[in-house]
């Protein structure tokens, strides 16, 4: 077994953390001597995963001081640290209780399960041929906030100009690079799946063999077991994915799975495809508090970034559907959370046109609160056709 990382690692963080100049956190210090409740007892959960799998090694966590950088927000912060929004609001009630806007330089008590480097305020002077969305790319930022931190600048800027940036000193991990910089993170559980279930034919066109059915556990809510049979591929990267996303964004909730096939394929109103055990409906993990409607601005898309890679990382999936209407939220979001140019361009469809055939997730209309993921065939299952 891999001995627990988080240990030594977070001291390391935490000993760097105290020398630095302009930092946006500060790691342990007094405040978790004088509050009640915070001392630094490492407490250990098996938080990110359901089921019984013995003692594994878990990551550590410790209450940090977060200093608020402009335009973050709930969900960025608490992705940022691997906490879930509930736990961020509720460590710092009359800071975040009712109001709704977070402050620069406000300081939040987090009890963070990953222990990124602290961002840095850095100054950038614009050379000849810059444009705000080279700049955002170089120091992995989003645009707009690129442009939120320097409102005085006009949009036509001349070389010479200066810059106001908050950026992660460390580039994040490139694709199936895991949770980025400075991310500590404990093993993943293995999932034990029965073997034998296959596809055969097209999603569209096919029918499942031997059927595994997606087992309950708190990863998940399964709305109808009659229709979340799939493919033991799939059945063991979709467990072994959302234990990913757990364990890198925080996210404690179950994930409602809807729809995968029936338990021996075939047509599956008012599907087209979801017909050989390899395509699963998720819904989209929504912002707390919020109201359950259609609305983009409902969906936490920091969360649902978090989970298009999660899935993207198993190397194993063809396509991720999610309108492309609803595109354009979940690039922001990828942007402001540090996602590189290559990432960006090889995971998503957006900003390209809804027909381009780039990028993993893709269009297909009516995903607009859920996606839906083709995970590939079982690899040597010759039976098995894509389109
Ligand atoms: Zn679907």
């Amino acid at each position: 077994m891999t001995p627990p990382i988080s240990r030594p690692f977070c001291l390391a963080l935490a000993l760097a953390a105290v020398g630095m100049v302009g930092c946006s956190v500060s790691i342990g210090g007094d405040r978790a001597s004088t509050a009640p409740g915070t001392a630094s007892t490492a407490t250990t959960h098996k938080w990110w995963a359901a089921g019984d799998e013995g003692e594994s090694a878990v990551p550590t966590r410790k209450w940090i001081t977060h200093i608020v950088v402009p335009r973050e927000t709930r969900e960025t912060i608490a992705a940022r640290y691997g906490v879930t929004v509930t736990e961020l609001v509720r460590a710092n009630k009359k800071k975040l209780g009712k109001k709704k806007w977070l402050y620069a330089n406000q300081k939040l008590r987090i009890h963070a399960r990953k222990f990124p480097p602290p961002r840095e305020k850095i100054r950038y002077v614009v050379k000849r041929g810059d444009t705000w969305s080279k700049i955002a790319a170089k120091f992995h930022v989003s645009p707009r906030d690129l442009k939120g931190w320097n409102p005085k600048v006009p949009r036509a800027f001349k070389a010479g100009t200066k810059l106001k940036v908050y950026t992660d000193p460390v580039a994040p991990a490139v694709v199936g690079g895991g949770g980025g910089a400075g991310t500590a993170v404990g093993p993943l559980p293995e999932f034990h799946v029965r073997g034998g279930g296959v596809g055969v034919g097209k999603p569209n066109r096919g029918h499942l063999v031997n059927g595994v059915k997606l087992p309950k556990s708190d990863m998940v809510k399964i709305l109808d077991g009659d229709k979340v049979w799939g493919t033991s591929h799939t059945i063991e990267l979709l467990q072994t994915s959302i234990a990913a996303f757990r364990r890198d964004s925080g996210y404690a909730k179950p994930l409602t799975v809807s729809s995968i096939s029936r338990r021996k394929g075939g047509k599956f109103s008012p599907h087209s495809s979801h017909q050989t055990g390899r395509d699963v409906d998720i819904r989209l993990p929504r912002k707390s508090g919020g109201a359950k409607s259609q609305s983009p601005s409902t969906i936490d898309w920091t969360m649902t970034w978090q989970l298009v890679k999660a899935l993207a990382d198993t190397g194993e999936v063809e396509y991720i559907f999610i309108s492309w209407s609803r595109q354009k939220y979940l690039y922001r979001a990828a942007q402001s959370a540090g996602a590189t140019k290559s990432q960006l361009t090889k995971l998503i469809q957006y900003p390209r046109k809804s027909k381009s055939n780039k990028g993993l997730v893709r269009h297909s209309s009516g995903h607009t609160v859920h996606l839906h993921v083709r995970f590939t065939c079982t690899p040597g299952n010759t039976r098995c056709k894509s389109y």
